[in-house]
């Protein structure tokens, strides 16, 4: 690879490192050029197979454009979404396929946005699993008020009575939400073609500031 300071068309690797869980590889490199120095990752490739049969590197980015429409208005940071998108990659990673289809990556989703937010939760489901009846809000919301009372249960019940008051009006305003907004079976996969980059197309730089993305693993 080149050298992200000056171009130079070789860098030397001077230390490897595995990552703990044996996921990545860490190298130092220093341009031959400029004397510069710089890190990339190395990760396996992990390629989305969209519906239409077009493939694309997994990208975080649109992990987090597919889940922040859910989350509009609800109290969910970047930094929740950034850390979302990182979950879902490490477990789809974790499945040890190299190739998945965008629907993978849409129930991936499901299980920690309906951690971090029920709301959100339930906007992205109902388009996600095309929710098409009030019965299917109230399933998803029956299994969401299930898992609610397991953990007052399991221990911390101080949010229990007042969540339940909490819970009607939200409910209400996902259902309202759903129904007005169109069901982007994309935006559901997360992999929508929004323009953003790939970030994980499995030679990612952690370099210095203003080092960007690398070529595409080979
Ligand atoms: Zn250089």
């Amino acid at each position: 690879m080149h050298c992200p300071f000056c171009r130079h068309a070789d860098t030397r690797v001077i230390d490897s490192r595995t990552a703990e869980d044996g996921s990545a590889i860490r190298r130092r490199r220093q341009c031959p050029s400029c004397g510069r120095r710089f890190s990339t990752v190395e990760t396996s490739s992990l390629t989305v197979v969209k519906r239409s049969g077009a493939s694309e590197p997994f990208s975080r980015d649109k992990v987090v454009a597919g889940v922040r429409k859910a989350c509009q208005g609800r109290p969910v940071s970047d930094d929740d979404l950034a850390l979302l998108a990182q979950q879902v990659e490490e477990s789809l990673r974790a499945a040890g396929a190299a190739q998945i289809d965008a629907h993978e990556i849409g129930l991936a989703i499901l299980g920690p946005l309906r951690q971090l937010d029920e709301v959100a939760y339930l906007r992205f489901a109902s388009v996600y699993s095309s929710f098409s009846s009030l019965e299917d809000f109230e399933d998803a919301i029956a299994i969401l008020r299930a898992e609610r009372a397991e953990r007052s249960a399991a221990g911390s019940g101080a949010r229990a009575g007042q969540g339940d008051e909490e819970q009607g009006d939200e409910d209400h305003g996902a259902g309202e939400r759903a129904g007005r907004e169109p069901a982007d079976e994309q935006a559901a996969a997360a992999q929508a073609t929004d323009g953003s980059a790939p970030t994980a197309d499995g030679f990612v730089s952690l370099g210095p500031a203003g080092t960007g993305r690398e070529a595409p693993a080979r």
